[in-house]
């Protein structure tokens, strides 16, 4: 791991992307316009980018369907396909350095977590998806044998991809890959607060063979580039991380417009439930600090809701407010740091309006508080933990997506489901038990996507990712994926 001093040195040397990337190249926006990216641990600016608009999005559309018609990539052999996502895949590994600093310079999150997690778990989602693409077979139904009906696995044209800011890199993978392993010609907008790492991949993947028009990248805002794609008749799907509000506007555009098929990937306000019978309560407690701490609480799977159960409660409490001790905001480029700023100064004030609805609706404080914001200085957030909090607030109902968490208590196992499934959010949740058959009740229980016991947040490429209710459908991740990249085909031949 490079030390501050050299993540700094080489900071100076980066030049960012900053154009839209359509049909293999850089081109400004149409209408000249752009758009500024911020550093928010200082506030200073890294490039102006441009701001893509309908113009732009049809242009997009048109190259994205001519290089799939044209079949260089989309009646590749997959084998074929394999290769070049390796290449791709080798590319990223050597520019596995310049990958991190952008995403940690664009966002603010720590360079150790891009350096040990996001680039890596991004590389490895990857090489994953080219592996899956030549041992995806097609059936044979059991007809009559008076035919064959052979059951095919088929690209689905153009897919249009929108990304959230908190993992730049990560989130933009996960569907990226095996959309590309699949055949699709993808049209991906980024988050306009951390289009940068996307840019830069889409240049490294034409070197690495990737045909001109089948990975297109469009920056700019969601009511603009966003909509234009998901209202476009040309995108026959479309697959989205982000909000709960943003993914109920995409069903609308889809039905507005040529019912696309819609992907979602949405918010959560997951729980972390943590039973007397768990035996090593430190633990608990770190894992309960690192589900709501990590990347700033900036975290869809973030445990922001903790219920403890009564009897340990002491006990916990302690070891929760020493194991936060550990999350102290600073400069993202030290790979001492665990906690950067917030993403920007609106994100900071919706964090500050949650804090100060918390205090208000009558939670203790008990760590951190309202931030103190100095302009120029970063969009710096403390770890805040509030306890006497209740479902009736505010703050224990809607997603924060920043370091605030709420601490409630239950007594029996039932109380504890009910709690957890008290929400309209069904992403993830957190258990902490030494009691298997507890853990294998509970979890069937929990209204949620994944459950996590004894741990919080592990996962690899191997493993689905994703929720119910108003967390989305559909997942990232492993071969179920690939389910949402390509198109079932039933041919029946009757035979002579
Ligand atoms: P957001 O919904 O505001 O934006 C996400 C993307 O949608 C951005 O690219 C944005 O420009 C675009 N967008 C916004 N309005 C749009 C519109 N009207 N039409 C089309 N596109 C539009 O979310 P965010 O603030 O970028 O990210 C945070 C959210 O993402 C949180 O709710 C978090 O829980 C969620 N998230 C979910 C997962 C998951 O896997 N479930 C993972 C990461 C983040």
């Amino acid at each position: 791991m490079k030390t501050k001093a050299e993540w700094q040195a080489l900071r100076d040397t980066l030049t960012f992307p900053n154009q839209a990337y359509i049909n293999g190249a850089f081109v400004p926006a149409i209408s000249g316009d752009t758009f500024p990216c911020i550093n928010p641990a200082d506030e200073s600016l890294l490039a102006q980018v441009a701001s893509c608009d309908v113009a732009d999005v049809d242009n997009a559309v048109k190259a994205a369907t001519a290089s799939f018609k044209k079949g260089e990539w989309s009646q590749m052999a997959p084998g074929k396909r394999k290769r070049i996502l390796q290449n791709w895949a080798d590319l990223l590994e050597q520019h596995q350095d310049e990958l991190a600093l952008i995403d940690t310079l664009d966002m603010g999150k720590s360079i150790s977590e891009m350096v040990n997690i996001d680039v890596p778990d991004s590389i490895d989602c990857l090489r994953w998806s080219a592996e899956c693409i030549d041992k995806l077979y097609g059936e044979i139904a059991p007809t009559n044998p008076k035919n064959l009906a052979l059951i095919t696995r088929e690209p689905l044209g153009v897919v249009a991809i929108i990304t959230p800011w908190n993992y730049p890199l990560m989130m933009v993978m996960w569907k990226i890959a095996p959309a590309l392993a699949a055949g699709n010609s993808i049209i991906l907008k980024p988050s306009e607060k951390s289009p940068l790492s996307a840019l830069r991949i889409a240049e490294l993947a034409t070197q690495a063979g990737v045909p001109d028009g089948v990975f297109n990248v469009l920056p700019g805002f969601g009511h603009t580039a966003g909509k234009a794609l998901a209202l476009h008749h040309g995108i026959g799907t479309l697959a989205f991380t982000g909000s709960s509000r943003v993914a109920g506007l995409l069903m609308q555009y889809a039905g507005q417009s040529n019912m696309k098929r819609v992907w979602l990937e949405a918010g959560g306000k997951s729980p972390c439930l943590v039973f007397e019978d768990c035996a090593d309560i430190k633990a608990a407690a770190r894992g309960a600090a690192s589900a709501i701490f990590t990347n700033q609480g900036e975290v869809c799977i973030a445990c922001s809701r903790l219920y403890v159960q009564s009897s340990i409660k002491d006990e916990f409490m302690a070891a929760l407010l020493e194991a936060a001790k550990t999350y102290v905001p600073g400069d993202p480029l030290d790979p001492a740091t665990k906690m950067g700023p917030l993403v920007d100064k609106a994100q900071l004030d919706t964090v500050t309006r949650f804090i100060e609805s918390a205090i208000a609706d009558g939670a203790q404080l008990a760590l951190g508080g309202v931030p103190e914001y100095q302009a120029g200085k970063g969009f710096y957030a403390k770890p805040t933990i509030f306890t006497e909090a209740s479902h009736e607030m505010t703050f224990v109902q809607e997603e924060i997506f920043g370091p605030v968490l709420a601490v409630m208590t239950f007594d029996t196992e039932e109380q504890a489901i009910a709690l957890a499934n008290d929400s309209k959010y069904g992403l993830g949740a957190s258990i902490w038990t030494d009691n298997l058959s507890r853990a294998h009740r509970v979890s069937r229980q929990l209204e949620t996507g994944m459950v996590w016991v004894n741990t919080w947040g592990d996962g690899d490429t191997t493993v689905p990712f994703g929720g119910v209710k108003a967390s989305g459908n559909g997942r990232d991740k492993s071969w179920h994926a690939l389910e949402k990249y390509t198109e079932i085909k039933n041919t029946w031949i009757r035979l002579g």
